[in-house]
């Protein structure tokens, strides 16, 4: 069984490299040196190296031990397009996650020249996103390398958060974190720099995560936003998920398939938005088609949303969009999807 990660936008990681070296001031009290250092310390044989890059061709097959699906951060002790990593390398991490449809990878880099450059020669399977850091305003430059790729799902890591950030590209960007630096040496960051981040996020439909403010104590610092979290996470479906996964594995998700939920505060303006969004789906598999529709008859509409007088949010409504959504034409994810919106949330998981 995997580990839960403590990275709260992830669930587990995956190690198949360790160590990196530093490239940008986003580096400057990185993390994973920090713990390579520290393992290496305690005797442990996979950081023999300490944060030296080495590889661990053992570990290659490590997620398709997983049978339950699972959300996974590629390389959080590395950096799979540093120079050190042979191109044949990256090519079997990425033939490990072709093959493991039932999970969804998360890669992030700070060597977008080099994914740019790789990409062509990968496999981007609809499960694979692809991330790049943007600590600055610097750093906008690995964006266009981030767009350049074939990766289905495409996401910035904004954080550490060391500077404002003059409008930020997110169009074409389907998910962005933002997180200001912990621990004792950590750089601060302003509300101001993160506002104007979240607002074009907004604009653009990209999904907005607020990670943390970071500190010498992150968990007193917390994560809201003007007293909001936002942890909204990119919807996971395309057209050709489904028919990627196999046919055990869609078993597998549909029998781990156990919650619906419809949380809302006001359902009202965005509910045409939102069937917008959910017509893009399509349930293709009969089985996961007749699991949803029977999910579907047995959603509850919490009370709170039921009392808000400010808004017609009936169970009719919440039917026909729900029926919407099952007689529409495109296919439905591996993992599970969550499609999340500011202003109305409709979220299904499936086993997770
Ligand atoms: S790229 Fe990431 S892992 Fe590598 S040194 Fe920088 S922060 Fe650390």
């Amino acid at each position: 069984m995997a580990q839960k990660s403590k990275i709260e936008w992830t669930e587990t990681t995956w190690n198949p490299i360790t160590g990196c070296t530093k490239i940008s001031e986003g580096c400057t009290n990185c993390y994973a040196e920090v713990m390579a250092r520290r393992l290496c310390a305690m005797g442990q044989p996979k950081y023999k190296n300490g944060f030296n890059v080495t590889l661990h061709p053992q570990c290659l097959d490590e997620p398709l031990k997983y049978k339950k699906p699972h959300l996974i951060f590629v390389c959080s002790m590395s950096d799979l397009f540093h120079k050190d990593v042979p191109d044949e390398y990256i090519q079997k991490v990425f033939e490990t996650m072709n093959k493991a449809g039932q999970h969804t990878f998360q890669i992030l880099t700070k060597r977008s020249e080099r994914l740019r450059k790789m990409s062509p020669k990968l496999n981007w399977t609809p499960n694979i996103w692809a991330g790049v850091t943007v600590e600055s305003g610097k750093q906008k430059i690995r964006i266009p390398d981030l767009t350049a790729t074939g990766a289905k799902i495409k996401w910035l890591s904004v954080e550490p958060l060391l500077t404002a950030i003059d409008d930020l590209p997110t169009d074409g960007i389907d998910w962005v974190v933002v997180g200001g630096e912990s621990g004792p040496k950590a750089r601060p960051m302003k509300e101001e720099w993160v506002l104007p981040i979240r607002d074009k996020c907004l604009e653009t439909g990209t999904a907005f995560y607020f990670k943390q403010w970071g500190g010498l104590n992150k968990k007193v610092a917390g994560n809201l936003l003007q007293g909001e979290k936002w942890e909204q996470m990119k919807a996971i479906f395309n057209d050709e998920s489904i028919t990627d996964i196999p046919e055990e594995n869609i078993d597998n998700i549909i029998n781990k398939t156990d919650s619906v939920h419809i949380s809302d505060n006001s359902f009202d303006s965005d509910t045409t938005k939102l069937l917008e969004r959910l017509n893009k789906l399509e349930v293709e598999n009969n089985n996961m088609r007749n699991k949803l529709n029977e999910m579907f008859n047995n959603i509850t509409v919490p009370e709170e949303l039921k009392n808000d007088t400010a808004i017609p949010p009936t169970e009719p409504d919440i039917e026909s969009l729900v029926n919407e959504f099952l007689n529409s034409e495109e296919s439905i994810t591996g993992r599970h999807f969550k499609e999340f919106n500011t202003e109305a949330t409709l979220m299904v998981s499936f086993g997770i």
